[in-house]
């Protein structure tokens, strides 16, 4: 009896220490820094709460990935601030090019020479790492020369790939929420946050069962968020619910690290590094390389019914 029972603990704790969940560990990072103003506060109130709420989770350290030319747009003037404020409390900086354009449309020479122009503005501050996150997440994948062009600059300036590998589609999610807001609907609050929860959660536990069906080990996985109102209000919501799934929010030092971090893959599916190296050489991805909740039609869709309340439209009619 006693022995039986000892057994049953032993199994409760094995089960409890099981690596796969042990090994789910995720770091945060913030582009478009200083962003456009969104529907609901001031920069200056957006930065304060991030803060806040980024302290309040325990989540010691992210990445700010900033565009020192929106510091020259009527509404990032004078934000530098805010910057100092994001590396004051414990986080880091990196370079997301000076004014966000993108790879595939300027070239590599426009391109390289926008990173040194944030460089110039970035080289040297407190906080400053270096990584380079490209804008659009747009390596011209399907662009060999200048792709690799583009690597040889990051190379040669020490610069390394600030990839992602899980997406939250918060930018669209915000961008929904102005437009509905700047037309006066209502929106369910408590709705938006649980469909933004949703999508961080669905998200990075598609990305972690895409590394080990395909890497065969669990990297540290990088969620790309932005600088929104939409991370100010519920990104505690989004930390605790990963939490509660069994994740291990790391510092952003601790996820470039990994192995992942040093390759380079040859893939036409750059924009997220996971998705990349289960397809780098020419492999067939082996399934979608991002769920659903990743996809505009779906995102907006929730959007519609689940925030704003608008009926589901209807479905066709299944054909016999
Ligand atoms: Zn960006």
């Amino acid at each position: 009896m006693i022995r039986t029972r000892f057994l049953l603990l032993l199994a409760a704790f094995l089960a409890l220490a099981a690596p796969a969940a042990a090994q789910k560990r995720i770091a945060l990072s913030f582009d478009d820094v200083p962003r456009i103003p969104g529907a609901f506060m001031t920069p200056q109130q957006r930065t304060d709460r991030l803060i806040a709420a980024l302290r309040r989770a325990r989540v010691r350290q992210v990445a700010f990935f900033v565009n020192p030319g929106n510091l020259q747009q009527p509404w990032g003037a004078g934000r530098e601030g805010q910057i100092a404020a994001y590396v004051r409390a414990g986080h880091v900086i990196g370079n997301h090019s000076f004014s966000h354009p993108h790879l595939s449309e300027i070239g590599a020479a426009a391109f390289i020479a926008n990173i040194d122009q944030a460089a110039q503005w970035l080289n040297g501050r407190p906080g400053y790492r270096p990584w380079f996150r490209f804008p659009f997440l747009d390596e011209a994948s399907r662009d060999i020369p200048t792709r690799d062009a583009v690597r040889a600059a990051l190379r040669e300036r020490h610069l390394q790939n600030g990839y992602v590998t899980v997406d939250s589609m918060d930018w669209l999610l915000d961008q929904l929420t102005s437009q509905a807001h700047n037309t006066g609907q209502t929106i369910d609050m408590n709705a938006l946050r649980d469909l933004y929860v949703r999508i961080v959660v669905e998200s990075a536990e598609y990305a972690d069962q895409l590394a080990h069906d395909t890497l065969h080990r669990q990297p540290v996985q990088v969620i790309l968020m932005h600088e929104t109102d939409i991370e100010a209000l519920f990104v505690a919501d989004a930390v605790a619910a990963l939490r509660a799934h069994g994740w291990r929010i790391v510092p952003i030092d601790e996820a470039y690290r990994d192995p992942i971090a040093a390759a380079e893959p040859d893939s036409p599916f750059l924009s997220s590094r996971i998705g990349a190296l289960a397809t780098a050489g020419g492999q067939p991805p082996p399934r979608e390389l991002s769920p659903a909740l990743n996809r505009m039609d779906v995102v907006t869709q929730a959007f519609n019914t689940e925030v704003l309340h608008q009926p589901a439209p209807t479905a066709p009619a299944p054909t016999p």
